[in-house]
């Protein structure tokens, strides 16, 4: 005789044994009144890429490779346990960018006024929405320092092209959200950038480590002295993670993809050290295209960091 025991719900993952938690269980739709270590924001925006993106797509495709994932982590022997508050995505206008970033601006200063999370981690999108959730932080806890991971510089002048994926961090710094000695950019990369935007970056203070500087120096110590540097200075400390400072071979779900990039250990090693800091309260991770991934690589590798995020968070407390 048929069994409807024999029905999973559509959508869920796969085999799982009565030992196995998957991470994407401990996702949890907000509702007021709801608190946690940690909350998650989608901000589904990739209509502002210069280049085709699809990146809008991502906080779903971040959301469900989580189901590849267990709660166990064996380096620490670590459970997780602690729900994470899913406020769900922010609702986008089809055809108005402005508007649309203004609406990540204030859907993400509404979610940190609830209190909700200690922690926050933002799924982009694209990086323009870096503008909106930084602008949101700085009002919400003060004075704010980023380091940002990223082959580019983002400080593109707004009158060529308007608020783009390209000029995030340039806004930033014209609206005095951010001061330039709170800017620290990490994997730069060569015939990725014009000389230009350097030039500006020298003359606003940003510190810059390239992609050169990032093997000689080794991630972690550079990390060591700007962590150390910001924290004398700001409030908190803002992880913005542009995936396509991976490599390549890396990230190929990027909509800006090149060689010579980071590879993914170095990259979860700088952000796993740079979580353990008691000022760092954020990370977005941004411009993963899930339309053109190769088997979800990008968005496993940024399930993956958001783990080793706060992993190091709930280890090392606030
Ligand atoms: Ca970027």
């Amino acid at each position: 005789m048929m069994s409807l025991s024999y029905f999973k719900p559509a959508g869920k993952a796969v085999f799982k044994d009565r030992f196995t938690t998957k991470a994407n269980e401990l996702l949890t739709d907000w509702e007021p009144g709801m608190t946690s270590d940690f909350g998650i924001v989608g901000v589904p925006l990739s209509k502002s890429s210069i280049s085709h993106s699809g990146a809008a797509f991502a906080p779903e495709a971040i959301r469900s490779v989580l189901q590849s994932y267990t709660t166990f982590s064996g380096s620490t022997n670590t459970e997780f346990r602690q729900p994470i508050l899913d406020f769900g995505d922010i609702y986008m206008n089809p055809t108005d960018i402005t508007e649309n970033q203004l609406r990540a601006y204030e859907g993400m200063l509404s979610a940190l006024q609830t209190e909700a999370a200690t922690w926050w981690v933002i799924l982009g999108g694209d990086h323009s929405i870096s503008y909106s959730a930084i602008k949101a932080f700085q009002e919400h806890y003060g004075k704010t320092g980023i380091i940002q991971f990223d082959a580019h510089h983002d400080l593109r002048n707004m009158e060529d092209g308007g608020p783009t994926n390209g000029t995030p961090f340039r806004r930033l710094l014209e609206d005095r959200i951010i001061d330039g000695k709170h800017l620290v950019q990490i994997g730069i990369r060569d015939f990725t950038n014009a000389k230009e935007y350097l030039k500006y970056a020298k003359e606003q203070n940003v510190t810059v480590y390239t992609m050169e500087d990032v093997g000689r120096l080794s991630v972690i110590s550079l990390l060591e002295k700007e962590l150390a540097r910001l924290a004398d200075q700001v409030d908190i400390i803002y992880l913005s993670v542009d995936m396509d400072v991976l490599d390549q071979a890396f990230a190929p779900g990027c909509p800006a993809i090149g060689p010579g990039g980071m590879d993914s250990k170095t990259l979860l090693e700088g952000i796993s050290f740079a979580a353990k800091h008691n000022k760092v309260q954020a990370m977005d991770i941004v411009e993963i295209d899930p339309t053109m991934d190769f088997r979800n690589m990008t968005s496993r590798l940024a399930a993956y960091i958001l783990f080793q995020f706060m992993l190091q968070k709930i280890n090392c407390g606030s």
